[in-house]
């Protein structure tokens, strides 16, 4: 094949992630706590940076567990990051980057989902990160909507803690009924389907409706 040929092959192919792509576009990495949700965005967001990408990370207000001022995983590593009360704000304050990060985006409110479509439609890359699940099961906040209307899903899997198979919820394991509950280890510990429906039996991890 001519050389011509080929680049323009591998333009079209683009990487997984989108890099190569210049048009805005939405990309959501979601699952369960300790599953290294928060990794892969910063990951993402770092690969952006280093290309000399414009990239603006957000956080909603309420997540304040390790740093008000940086996005931090479970295993250490930050990003510098602004925490922001409502969705709009990003909206506001994310317009500039080329790249626009959201981490916890269970947390926000509904509007973040035209948001993330507003963002892109001006050709902006949005790499969202959020829980999928909350303790009980259900789905979290805005979080099917996002993946809804992403361009790629990622799911992420913790491992269980009491089987070793690939984990699917965030089991709470000190008393409490609040959705929001922001907690570390001692808290939550992830588990599989069959080892929610032991310790959990009347949690409903299999998606039945809330009563
Ligand atoms: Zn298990």
């Amino acid at each position: 094949m001519p050389l011509q040929n080929t680049i323009q092959t591998m333009k079209d192919v683009g990487s997984s992630n989108g890099e190569m792509m210049r048009r805005g576009r939405v990309e959501v990495v979601c699952g369960s706590m300790f599953s290294g949700k928060t990794e892969e965005l910063i990951r993402r967001l770092r690969r952006a940076q280093f290309a000399k990408q414009r990239v603006e990370i957000f956080k909603p207000a309420i997540d304040v567990r390790y740093s008000e001022e940086e996005v931090v995983s479970h295993e250490g590593t930050s990003i510098p990051s602004t925490p922001v009360d409502s969705s709009a704000s990003i909206l506001l304050m994310g317009q500039e980057s080329d790249v626009v990060g959201i981490d916890e985006a269970q947390f926000f409110d509904e509007h973040i989902v035209e948001v993330c479509n507003e963002l892109a439609a001006r050709g902006i890359r949005v790499i969202v990160a959020g829980l999928d699940l909350d303790f009980k099961g259900q789905p979290f906040g805005p979080m099917p909507q996002l993946c809804a209307i992403a361009d790629e899903v990622t799911k992420v899997h913790a491992i269980c803690v009491r089987c070793g198979a690939l984990a699917y919820v965030s089991h709470r394991i000190v008393a409490g009924d609040k959705q929001v509950l922001l907690g570390e280890k001692q808290e939550y510990e992830p588990l599989c389907r069959e080892c929610y429906k032991l310790v959990a039996p009347s949690g409903s991890p299999l998606g039945e409706c809330p009563k």
